[in-house]
């Protein structure tokens, strides 16, 4: 009776703990965290990630381990917020999308090493940074939407995004924004600047339509006729398929088909992690670190997030997994990041959003 009514009472305190942290979450995005939060039992954590997305995951790790995850969520400028802090900051991590922002937050010098065997040996080393200053924990890719009427085609390149056919059929986010910079970053990897140039203004030549909108808008172009084909990432398509009926009938109208570049792989891109360099609760943010990259952490990614897990053996939900299969293309992502800068300038320069 008695240790049943323990496992009662802590059982309460759990679920307790869990309504707070969703307490602390919300006041932490309102407001400001403050620097008594940073005690043991207890981790911060700075994020770029949509608050929707990570809950499930936060919550999830609070109950497996009762340490207590407080959140900021913010667009931008976390990297300087944590760098303004200095050595008071209560950042333990920060979880950022984008290869290009990962290498903004390690450039801004808030970082520092991760030492941890279990995120060295689960995370495939393409999705490593240098030096142990980060890991991916979810993977997505670059990829195409297709009309599914007009579009009768199956192999695709990034390459042909240039090519002449397409003229007056392709639709686009803004070049500058992180998803097609990361990508165009990719493509100087491989062809280099000038060639990147060349390829850049034949993609603008043969837009439908001035870049706009997200991915998810270019699949509603595509269903309205305005384009045949339009760049997007993964989980957007499924995401509209499984759970937005609003916007179910764009993905009705489209399928998602995986291009590669002519001498590699699909264009990868990652969430991460990095440690900040003065992480008051260092040890319950490896923990947190160490538990994304985790069997139960990466179905979650899969399922809820529509992500590619980084974590070998676990697959790719069944809407992901019906794109195809995933070649990802081998230039590691912190090579590519070393081109976001020239593929912003060149993006300007072919007058690409104009
Ligand atoms: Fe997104």
């Amino acid at each position: 009776m008695t240790s049943e009514f323990i496992r009662q009472s802590q059982h309460r305190r759990i679920c307790r703990l869990a309504v707070m942290t969703l307490a602390a979450t919300a006041l932490a995005q309102a407001a400001i965290l403050h620097p008594a939060a940073a005690q043991s039992g207890e981790v911060n954590v700075y994020s770029y990630r949509e608050a929707k997305l990570l809950q499930p995951l936060l919550d999830a790790f609070t109950q497996e381990t009762g340490i207590k995850v407080n959140t900021i969520s913010a667009a931008a400028g976390l990297e300087q917020r944590i760098a303004k802090e200095g050595d008071k900051s209560p950042a333990d991590l920060l979880l950022t999308v984008d290869v290009g922002r990962i290498r903004d937050a390690i450039a801004a010098g808030i970082a520092q090493p991760i030492e941890s065997d279990i995120l060295k040996k689960t995370v495939p080393p393409q999705y490593q940074g240098a030096d142990n200053l980060w890991y991916a924990v979810s993977a997505r890719a670059r990829v195409f939407y297709v009309s599914k009427d007009r579009v009768k085609q199956d192999a695709f390149t990034y390459e042909e995004l240039a090519d002449p056919k397409w003229k007056g059929k392709i639709c686009i986010r803004s070049g500058q924004h992180m998803y097609n910079n990361a990508l165009f970053a990719a493509y100087i990897a491989h062809y280099g600047e000038a060639q990147t140039e060349t390829w850049l203004k034949g993609l603008k030549a043969n837009l439908a339509q001035k870049p706009s909108g997200g991915d998810r808008e270019t699949a509603r172009d595509i269903a309205a006729g305005k384009c045949d084909l339009g760049v997007a990432n993964t989980y957007y398509w499924a995401l509209m398929n499984n759970s937005d009926p609003e916007r179910k009938p764009w993905a009705d109208a489209t399928r998602v088909v995986l291009p590669t570049f002519k001498n590699g792989g699909t264009h990868v891109n990652v969430s991460a992690v990095v440690l900040a360099k003065h992480a008051p609760n260092k040890a319950n943010a490896v923990k947190f670190m160490e538990w994304l990259v985790g069997e139960k952490a990466q179905r979650i990614y899969a399922d809820i997030n529509n992500e590619y897990p980084v974590r070998p053996g676990v697959e790719p939900n069944t809407t992901i997994a019906g794109y195809g299969t995933l070649k990802p293309d081998t230039i590691p992502l912190a090579k590519i990041a070393d081109h976001a800068k020239a593929a912003s300038t060149l993006v300007d320069k072919v007058g690409f959003d104009n």
